[in-house]
């Protein structure tokens, strides 16, 4: 049996991934009980409490005791949950692993279909129930169950990866998550920082963002009341455990390893199917445009230019570096007027949040006012496409100089830093590790 589980938290306290930590712990004495799978969803919904999470696991046990591992999840998932809170609505669905072997390979594609678009559109409750009723399976929630969406889609995403270690399926990474002891849930916690770092020295890039260099923080460890200690990120499971073992904390309840989207960029809608498809609120996207007009910097300290899109049918959008990226502001301050790039980010009133841009050609020509052969002087324009004049002598020329510029910015491929990392965005590290697109320059921010 698969069970999904999603929105048991608030701000104020759980995380849907500690729920499924005390239950895959609990419900190993039933049987045998996998690796869980924590998925991250579209990273733009509004109903999120923070990096919009859903787990699954998946336990063998026989027909019998599956009743009683059912009540066991109803009654866990009743009494963790964050109920008082306005914005949890837990959902719970459990899949038979027999229904999945009548017309497998339908029913799989109806899973496939329902986990990219929770990854990638915004899908409503009755969707999930549509699913649910499709393919006749169990469930359970409470108050409005939105986390049914979830909990369909964390499922859905361990059916596809059963056996994870297939090269062909879907890209993954492992995220060992260790939690506090339930005492110290609210309290400062207690972290030896000098041995995270080393424990990161030795491990990078094998393991990644536990640490973000240039800003000189600690990104493992979150801030919260939740339960969560910390969580080493990474693709190796070796590499992880290595780090696990340097870093000295607080004594901890339990760990977990989860394999996970995370680190992917599975949220990123590369094509838009059709040519006259608009873009959406809502959703992430890879797109080629030129820059408009030389970046600025604006109230806040966010940086933000127009990008005429390369896709004719589309309008053009904003791009905007926000002041959480950082150092990622200082590239996209390089950028100029006419360079053609690629933005990586999530779209929200036509203004996209840019989580990483590829620099494909820099516009190393600067079209500057011709001056004046006569008297020296700088020329004026004689209004919209009608040339030079000199203002002192009056001599008339038709086109601006055009001057080869020097530029700091290289071309290649740029990203916010661990800092403002969205779970699913994929580091740069990975990208030059796994010889993903050999042919570009990657400059990871470390
Ligand atoms: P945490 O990261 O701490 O686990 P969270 O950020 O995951 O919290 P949830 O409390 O799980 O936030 O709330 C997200 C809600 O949005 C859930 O109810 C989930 O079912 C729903 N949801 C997830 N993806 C989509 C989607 N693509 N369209 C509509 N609703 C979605």
């Amino acid at each position: 049996m698969i069970v999904g589980i999603d929105d048991t938290d608030s701000r104020k306290g759980m995380c849907t991934t500690y729920l499924c930590a005390v239950l895959v712990d609990d419900l190993k004495k039933y049987g045998e009980v996998s690796t869980p799978r924590l998925v991250r969803l579209n990273p733009c919904i509004p109903f999120k409490t923070r990096g919009n999470g859903a787990v699954s696991f998946e336990i063998k046990t026989n027909a019998e005791r599956e009743a009683e591992i059912k009540e066991i999840i109803r009654t866990q998932v009743s009494e963790l949950s964050e109920l008082r809170e306005e914005g949890t609505n837990p959902g719970v669905v459990f899949i038979d692993s027999n229904v999945l072997k009548q017309n497998r390979e339908e029913r799989r594609g109806i899973l496939k279909r329902f986990y990219e678009n929770a990854v990638r559109e915004v899908l409503t409750i009755e969707d999930a129930y549509g699913l649910i009723s499709e393919l006749h399976f169990d469930y359970f929630g409470l108050k409005n169950k939105r986390g049914l969406i979830g909990a369909l889609a964390a499922a859905s995403f361990l059916v596809l990866q059963r056996n994870f270690r297939k090269p062909d399926y879907y890209d993954f990474t492992y995220e060992l998550i260790a939690y506090r002891q339930k005492e110290r849930w609210g309290t400062p916690r207690v972290i030896d920082e000098t041995s995270v770092w080393k424990a990161d020295a030795a491990t990078y890039p094998s393991t990644w963002d536990t640490v973000d260099r240039g800003e000189n923080k600690i990104v493992f460890a979150p801030h919260s009341p939740c339960p969560v200690l910390f969580g080493i990120r990474g693709d190796s499971i070796d590499a992880i455990y290595k780090t696990y073992k340097l870093i000295h904390t607080e004594p901890e309840e339990r760990k977990m390893l989860f394999v996970t989207n995370q680190g992917t960029d599975f949220h990123l809608i590369r094509k838009l199917e059709t040519g006259k498809e608009k873009l959406r609120d809502y959703h992430s996207y890879i797109l080629n445009g030129v820059v408009g007009s030389n970046p600025r910097t604006v109230e806040g300290g966010h940086v933000v230019f127009p990008l005429s899109l390369s896709e004719e049918t589309l309008d053009g959008i904003e791009c905007i570096a926000y002041e959480p990226t950082k150092g990622f502001r200082d590239i996209i301050r390089e950028l100029r007027a006419g360079d053609a790039i690629t933005v990586f980010g999530s779209l929200k009133k036509k203004t996209l949040n840019l989580e990483k841009i590829e620099v494909r050609e820099l516009n190393l020509v600067m079209e500057k006012n011709p001056r004046c052969e006569k008297c020296g002087k700088t020329m004026k324009s004689a209004g919209r496409l009608q040339g030079y004049r000199c203002k002192h002598c009056g001599t008339y020329r038709a086109d601006t100089v055009k001057e080869v510029i020097e530029r700091v910015l290289e071309e290649g491929l740029y990203e916010a830093p661990p800092v403002a990392r969205r779970h699913i965005s994929k580091p740069l590290i990975r990208m030059r590790m796994r010889m993903e697109g050999a042919e570009k320059k990657i400059h990871p921010s470390r």
